[in-house]
Order: C-alpha cells, then sequence, then structure tokens
C-alpha cells in the first residue's frame, strides 16, 4: 500500500504526491502545462513532496494518481489521443467517482464530455465522465475569459476554441461568464462542467498561477486522497516561515495577473 494512506500526514517527512499529467505530449497548448508548474510549487511550499508522471497514448498507467492535469490541443491532437482515452474511459471514471481531483482544460473537457463534433463533422466519442457535449463551429470563440464561480470567487483565464459545449443535468457549471468572454457556448453564460472532484474548462491562461484557489482545491483533495481529510491543513500548520512568505508572493502575483 502506498506512503500513508489514511494515515495522516504528521510522522512524514516530505510525503509525496503524485501529478500525472494526462497526454503531455498531445494536449498541451497555449501554456497549459504552467498548470503543473505551479500544482508542483505550491505543493511543495506546503511542504509536500510532488512527483510527476507525463502519461502519453501507450504507456503503462502509474500505480499511485492522487492528481490528474490534461491540457487543450487541436482537433488533430485530440484526434491522435481519443482511442487511448476511450481505453482508458473506464479506470478515469472509477478515479473519478472515488474522489481523484482532475483539471481537464479545452480539448481534453470536451473529450471528457460525451462527445465533441469537429469542424469537418467528425465525431468524436468522449468518455461521459462530465454531463456536456460539444459541437464545433466555423468561428473560434478567442480572447479573455473571466466569470465568478460560488467556490473559487473571480476566475480569469483566456479561451481559444471553436467548440460549443452544452450542460446536461449532471454537470454543474465551474462558473458564471459575468464579465467578459463566450464561456461553453456564448449564450448561457455558463464556462466550465464540474462532477464529484473533476473540474473541466475552458480557461486556458495557465490556468492555475492566476487563480490559486483552484490549485489549492486540487492539492487539498490530492491529499485527502492520500493521507485523510484536512492533511493540507495539517501541513499548512507545519509549513515554515519562509514557505508562508513565497505563498503571499505567488497570491499577489496572482493577484496582479488577473
Ligand atoms: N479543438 C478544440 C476546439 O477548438 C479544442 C481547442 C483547444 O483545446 N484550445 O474547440
Amino acid at each position: 500500500e502506498s506512503a500513508g494512506n489514511g494515515k495522516g500526514t504528521s510522522n512524514m517527512d516530505h510525503p509525496p504526491l503524485h501529478v500525472l499529467s494526462l497526454y503531455h505530449r498531445d494536449m498541451n497548448i497555449y501554456g497549459d502545462s504552467g498548470n503543473i508548474l505551479s500544482v508542483t510549487r505550491r505543493a511543495e511550499l506546503y511542504g509536500f513532496r510532488p512527483m510527476i508522471r507525463y502519461y502519453n497514448p501507450g504507456d503503462p498507467w502509474p500505480d499511485q494518481v492522487d492528481v490528474i492535469l490534461g491540457g487543450g490541443g487541436q482537433d488533430h491532437g485530440q484526434e491522435r489521443i481519443i482511442q487511448d482515452l476511450q481505453k482508458k474511459g473506464s479506470l478515469l471514471a472509477d478515479l473519478a467517482d472515488r474522489g481523484t481531483p482532475m483539471l481537464m482544460i479545452c480539448g481534453l473537457y470536451q473529450l471528457f464530455g460525451h462527445y465533441f463534433e469537429t469542424s469537418d463533422h467528425e465525431r468524436l466519442e468522449g468518455i461521459g465522465i462530465l454531463d456536456v457535449h460539444t459541437v464545433a463551429r466555423s468561428d473560434r470563440m478567442i480572447g479573455n475569459l473571466v466569470e465568478h464561480s460560488p467556490d473559487f470567487g473571480q476566475v480569469v483565464g483566456y479561451e481559444n476554441h471553436s467548440g460549443l459545449t452544452y450542460l446536461g443535468e449532471g454537470a454543474q457549471p465551474l462558473g458564471t461568464v459575468d464579465q467578459e468572454g463566450r464561456g461553453n457556448n456564448g449564450k448561457d453564460h455558463t464556462e466550465g462542467a464540474r462532477r464529484n472532484k473533476v473540474i473541466g474548462t475552458y480557461m486556458h491562461g495557465s490556468l492555475l498561477p492566476k487563480n490559486p484557489a483552484i490549485t489549492d482545491y486540487l492539492i487539498g483533495a490530492a491529499a485527502d486522497g492520500r493521507y485523510g481529510e484536512g492533511s493540507l491543513d495539517q501541513m499548512k500548520q507545519a509549513m515554515t516561515e519562509d514557505a508562508g512568505q513565497e505563498l503571499a508572493r505567488l497570491d499577489s502575483l496572482a493577484e496582479q495577473a488577473s
């Protein structure tokens, strides 16, 4: 069994957190890999030892996965990974049901839904973890995106997609586009989708350096899953003053960027 499932972090020096970058090679545009840097940096400052694995089609699935991050990709990137994703669908759905946090941006957000119909009218069947579906249209939605989320407050980023995404009854939006941008479909003011601890969103940016509340949510959920409820709080209490100051500095940089 893993490092200390359910045993808390208190007896452990730098407890590991396993971060998986899903389809890193093909699904990682507009700076989405900055999300990995953000999670690992903040997790380190909290005292964890983040271990990053890069998963690409055909790779063996890692034994230990505490949080999964996936980025955007052009339609051809999506076509390259779709078959592998479909094979991994039930494994990912199982992890989602068990509360593994996941953040899926744009192209992978679409494929975590039921399907994505491309502008060539080709239908890519998604894995249906999020109750959404997406249909491309000819013009792209490009620009800054600012929304309000009940759990995370103001969320800022940048969107660039052709797909119009529609939420089914089983999906909560991540936020409401109330200031700037188009969001899921430019009509209903919703943006992104959530189910369990899975977040799908059109926010590039990178998202996480600019929105530390979401980064901490993912780290907290990852730590809870491996070490039991409240693990991140335990780690925060034991944090050094230097680490606290560095986190405050990152927060103020994020504030300036938004
Ligand atoms: N190909 C998808 C679209 O344009 C996703 C693009 C992206 O990930 N930025 O809708």
